[in-house]
């Protein structure tokens, strides 16, 4: 696991430096939902510090009892219900997508006095299973989560359709961000992070590249 990660982040130099980008200058997040501990120990005692965890009660179990020094991130959708431990736990939340939960997030911002910083979920493919917020309309979503509920918005997310070429998806998120002043990419996975890097991407969030293949009986259904 620990060459599996020494491999990607060579791949991510490298992609970084064709793109005429500081090396560096890209965060891995090291997705590590569903995978055994001891996929994820090696990985840690690497160095990496920067994990994404798809479902908030998993994220808490795992990492509750060993979080100093990590930055942890929430890329699988958000419950309401869930808000109050989302906002108590995670540094990021990568998948604001809703009024409702730009609500929600906003008074357990308030009621909590901490932030974490904030990305808005833009389904680029306009997907009917996935979440996020169609493209027409997240320019109005970004407006309305800084000036309806006072969040701060530091960044856009994406996931493009699985069979479709990612990198229209990329510079769409990009071109989003840009007319919003918005100033962080999260986009790029195993199979496409260096387009995604190539295209602008801040952070990209690879999980089977670094840890194998997850058991699928444990992926959540999107
Ligand atoms: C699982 C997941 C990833 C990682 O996918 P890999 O293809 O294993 O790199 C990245 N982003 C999100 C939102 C995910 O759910």
């Amino acid at each position: 696991m620990s060459q599996a990660l020494a491999a990607v982040q060579a791949s991510i130099a490298a992609a970084e430096s064709r793109a005429g980008r500081p090396i560096g200058s890209v965060t891995l997040v090291a997705v590590s939902k569903t995978q055994p501990w001891e996929h994820v120990a090696p990985v840690l005692a690497a160095g990496q510090k920067v994990f994404g965890e798809n479902r908030v009660q998993e994220a808490m179990e795992r990492w509750g009892g060993r979080r100093e020094g990590l930055e942890l991130r929430l890329i699988g959708p958000l419950q309401t219900n869930k808000t109050r431990e989302a906002v108590g736990f995670f540094d990021v939340i990568e998948t604001v997508d809703r009024d409702r939960l730009a609500r929600v997030l906003a008074d357990e911002i308030q009621r909590a006095g901490k932030a974490p910083r904030l990305y808005v979920q833009v389904n680029t493919g306009e997907e009917p299973q996935k979440a996020g917020i169609v493209p027409a309309e997240a320019d109005d979503f970004v407006a309305a989560c800084r000036k309806t509920y006072g969040l701060t918005i530091e960044g856009l997310m994406c996931i493009p359709p699985v069979d479709a070429d990612p990198a229209p998806h990329f510079a769409g998120l990009r071109a989003i961000a840009a007319r919003n002043g918005v100033e962080k990419l999260s986009m790029g996975m195993s199979d496409d992070f260096e387009t995604a890097i190539a295209e602008g991407a801040t952070s990209v969030r690879v999980g089977s590249a670094i840890f194998g293949r997850r058991d699928y009986a444990l992926e959540p259904k999107v």
